[in-house]
């Protein structure tokens, strides 16, 4: 009875030695969450069926992919934009990519690689709205924008600070608040702008002002500390512009916009 219970223990160490021992590509183990926006067409969007695109998701799956994770363990988590830093810290994302610009502010709570692409601030209004034509014409008038987002700092402390500010969680809220009146503007990044007017049933219903109110860098956020992901996520990004997919992924996603997006900026976070 011994000798057949030796060959069965041989038997499987052999299949453990051969699960962990072969091939020379197993990646990390589990899953990886990363931080998205799930309301932002063109940049970070959950489409009705559940799956996931915009130029944030292609960059963070790109990102992915070279930190060795295979496609299916990527776990997409809705971030906002007064939430990151948060996410972040609680250790409840890797790794945000939604559309989060690099600042002090942010910097002295996070650490990013990047930057990645560059926005800037614009104003949305309605189509038929001669009477917002720069950022002053905001004063006095409603203007909707995102709690958390440099957008929204910027109004109040410099761009229209007597704004009737309607401060709300997300963009897809204010593109609401705008087309049923509530608001008569909304204001963040041109790339976001864009995707909204851009979507499919919004046609001809809003104008884009074309306006550079800021510089918006965006970068990957992670957790405060962890420069080895920043040195890999930059790595990332570097391929990512090398080979084209950088390219690719900014002509599927922004393509249809009628927007002229920055070229590629220069990695210059992490050491
Ligand atoms: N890029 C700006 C920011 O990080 C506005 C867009 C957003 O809130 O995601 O605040």
């Amino acid at each position: 009875m011994r000798v057949p219970k030796a060959g069965a223990m041989a038997v499987v160490v052999g299949l453990a030695l051969t699960a962990t021992g072969c091939g020379g590509d197993e990646g990390p183990q589990g899953t990886l969450s990363i931080g998205i926006k799930f309301d932002e067409p063109g940049v970070g969007l959950r489409e009705p069926g559940g799956t996931f695109t915009g130029f944030d998701v292609d960059v963070a799956t790109y990102i992915a992919k070279e930190l060795g994770y295979k496609p299916e363990q990527i776990e997409f988590k809705k971030v906002d934009s007064s939430d990151r830093e948060l996410l972040l810290q609680y250790n409840e994302v890797k790794f945000v990519a939604a559309s989060y610009s690099i600042n002090d502010k942010r910097k002295a709570k996070v650490d990013f690689a990047g930057p990645y692409f560059t926005a800037h601030q614009d104003i949305l209004v309605r189509a038929d709205d001669n009477s917002i034509t720069k950022a002053e014409d905001l004063n006095n008038k409603r203007l909707c924008s995102v709690s958390g987002s440099t957008s929204a700092t910027n109004v109040k402390e410099k761009l229209a600070p007597k704004a009737g500010l309607l401060e709300l969680g997300g963009n897809s809220e204010c593109i609401i608040a705008l087309q049923e009146g509530s608001a008569d503007a909304m204001t963040t990044d041109n790339s976001i702008l864009a995707g909204y007017a851009a979507q499919k049933g919004n046609t001809g219903k809003f104008k884009l002002l074309g306006l550079s109110l800021s510089n918006e860098s965006y970068g990957i956020g992670v957790k405060k500390g962890n420069k080895e992901l920043v040195e890999k996520i930059n790595a990332a990004l570097k391929k990512m512009v090398a080979d084209g997919a950088w390219d690719a992924a900014v002509k599927k996603n922004f393509g249809s916009a009628n927007y002229r997006n920055e070229p590629a900026p220069q990695i210059t976070t992490g050491s």
